[in-house]
C-alpha cells in the first residue's frame, strides 16, 4: 500500500506542515491518488514528496514614512531531479510556506510534463505590493534576493515572475545579484528584453493557454470561431489569453478582475478593454458592457478560463458553470471537490500544468538564449513555445486516463521518478537496513 506521505512517510521530515490546507492539501490529495494508481514503491513516493530545500527569510523593510515592518519571504525548491529548480516569485498578502510549497510541487510536475531540463521551485513574500511604493518594492526585492542568493543560481534554482511581480522585479533581482558578485542574466527569467529577457515571455502564459484551449476544444469536436469564452482575471495572464482567443475568432462574453465582472453576450473587444484598463480605469467601469455580480465563470459560455487565483472554482461555482470546457490558466483554480462535480456534470478540465505551461516554457527559452548569448525574434520564440505546448498536448490527449489532469500528473510524476531512479537518488535516500 502507498503510504500517506503527510503522516507515516519514513523519510518525511518532522518539521513539515502536519495539517496542510488549501492549495497544499489539494496538491497532496492529487499526488496521493496518482502515486497510488501508479503503484510506486514507498521510497519513491517519499522521495517525490519531499522538498529538497525550504527556507523562510525575515525581511525588515524601511518604509517611506520612516517606520519599519518585518515581512516574511519564502523559497521552496521542491525538486532538482531533472535540472535546476525553476519557478516564480509571488508577492501577495497572506502568502505562506504551505502555498509556496504547493506551487513549487506544481512547478516540478509542470516542467517535467513539458520535458524541460528543470526541477520545481517557488518563492514568495507575504506583502501587498499595491500598498508599497516603487522604492519600497525595490528595497524589499533587494533584501529578499540577498537573503536567498546563496541558494539560487542559473544552474541551481532560477526564479521568475508570478502574481504581484513582473519584469521590473526581475531586473532588480539581476542587478542585486550582480552587485553581490553573481553577474549572470540567467539567474532569473522574465527579465525586461533590454536586460536579456525574451520577447515573448510577457504574453507566453496567456497566449499558450489560449492555444491549448483551442486544441482541447477542437479535440472535443468543436471550432473556436464564435465559441463563447469567459476569462476570470485580466492581469498578466488573463488579458493575453482573452486577446489571443478573440484574435483566433472566439467571442469573449465575460471578463473580470478585482474591480468586478463585465459582460456582453455579443462579444467584448478585449483590446478596447485593455486600453481602458491601461489608461487608469477600473475594468468594471468599462462603458460598453453590462456589469454583474458573482463569478464571471458562471455566465452562459462554452469555455471558461480561470486566470486569476487558486481556488476560485468552488463547489458552488462548479454547480453554476455553463461551460463544457474549463482551461486552467491560473495555478490551482479548481478545488478538488468542485472538480469531481464538474466531472460528474460532463465538464472537461484542462489542468494548470498543461494549460499554463507556456510561461515556464518561454522562461526555458530565455534561459537558453542567455546561456548562448543569443536573442531570438518574438515570432521565433512564439513558434517554439507553441510547438512545445503542442507536443505536450498531443501526448496528454492521446493517453487513456479518465481526466487530463490524471494523465498529465502521472506522466510528470513518472518522469521525475525515473530521473531519480537513474541518478541513484532513490537508493541513496533509503535508510540503511539493519
Ligand atoms: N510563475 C509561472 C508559473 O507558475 C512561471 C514560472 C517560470 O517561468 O519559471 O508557471
Amino acid at each position: 500500500m502507498t503510504p500517506d506521505p503527510g503522516t507515516d512517510c519514513p523519510v518525511m521530515p518532522a518539521a513539515t506542515s502536519t495539517a496542510p490546507h488549501g492549495l497544499l492539501a489539494w496538491e497532496h490529495a492529487r499526488f496521493d491518488r496518482i502515486t497510488a494508481d501508479l503503484a510506486l514503491p514507498e521510497a519513491t513516493v517519499c522521495a517525490l514528496h519531499c522538498a529538497t530545500r525550504s527556507v523562510t527569510v525575515e525581511l525588515p523593510l524601511p518604509h517611506d514614512d520612516g517606520s519599519t515592518t518585518v515581512l516574511l519571504g519564502y523559497r521552496v525548491q521542491h525538486s532538482d531531479a531533472l535540472g535546476p529548480a525553476k519557478g516564480g516569485t509571488r508577492y501577495r498578502q497572506g502568502v505562506n510556506l504551505d502555498d509556496v510549497t504547493a506551487l513549487a510541487r506544481l512547478m516540478t510536475w509542470k516542467t517535467a510534463l513539458h520535458q524541460l531540463p528543470f526541477g520545481g521551485a517557488k518563492g514568495g513574500i507575504d506583502c501587498d505590493p499595491a500598498a508599497l511604493s516603487a522604492r519600497e518594492r525595490h528595497e524589499l526585492t533587494r533584501r529578499y534576493l540577498l537573503a536567498i542568493l546563496p541558494l539560487i543560481g542559473s544552474q541551481v534554482d532560477v526564479p521568475a515572475p508570478d502574481i504581484g511581480t513582473d519584469a521590473q522585479t526581475m531586473a532588480w533581482m539581476v542587478r542585486t545579484a550582480a552587485e553581490a558578485g553573481v553577474a549572470d542574466p540567467a539567474i532569473v527569467t522574465g527579465k525586461p528584453v533590454l536586460l536579456g529577457g525574451s520577447r515573448f515571455r510577457a504574453a507566453a502564459t496567456g497566449v499558450g493557454a489560449a492555444h491549448v484551449a483551442q486544441r482541447a476544444w477542437e479535440h472535443l469536436g468543436h471550432r473556436l470561431k464564435d465559441t463563447r469564452v469567459t476569462v476570470e482575471g485580466f492581469g498578466a495572464v488573463g488579458s493575453h489569453a482573452a486577446l489571443e482567443l478573440a484574435d483566433r475568432g472566439a467571442r469573449v462574453v465575460g471578463l473580470s478582475d478585482i474591480s468586478g465582472t463585465i459582460t456582453d453576450p455579443a462579444g467584448l473587444d478585449p483590446r478596447a478593454v485593455q486600453d481602458w484598463v491601461t489608461s487608469g480605469h477600473d475594468l468594471a467601469s468599462y462603458p460598453d458592457a453590462d456589469r454583474l455580480e458573482g463569478s464571471v465563470l458562471t455566465l452562459p459560455c462554452d469555455i471558461a478560463v480561470p486566470a486569476a487565483l487558486e481556488g476560485t472554482i468552488t463547489d458552488e461555482v462548479a454547480e453554476g458553470l455553463h461551460a463544457q470546457l474549463v482551461v486552467e490558466a491560473a495555478n490551482g483554480p479548481t478545488v478538488p471537490t468542485a472538480e469531481a462535480r464538474l466531472h460528474d456534470r460532463g465538464v472537461t478540465v484542462v489542468p494548470d500544468l498543461v494549460a499554463n505551461g507556456g510561461g515556464v516554457i518561454s522562461s526555458y527559452f530565455e534561459w537558453v538564449q542567455n546561456h548562448q548569448r543569443l536573442a531570438w525574434t518574438e515570432a521565433d520564440e512564439r513558434r517554439r513555445v507553441l510547438d512545445r505546448l503542442d507536443h505536450t498536448w498531443e501526448r496528454v490527449a492521446a493517453a487513456p486516463f479518465p481526466t487530463w489532469r490524471d494523465t498529465a500528473l502521472s506522466m510528470a510524476i513518472r518522469r521525475v521518478a525515473r530521473a531519480m531512479e537513474l541518478s541513484g537518488e532513490l537508493t541513496a535516500r533509503q535508510a540503511p537496513v539493519g
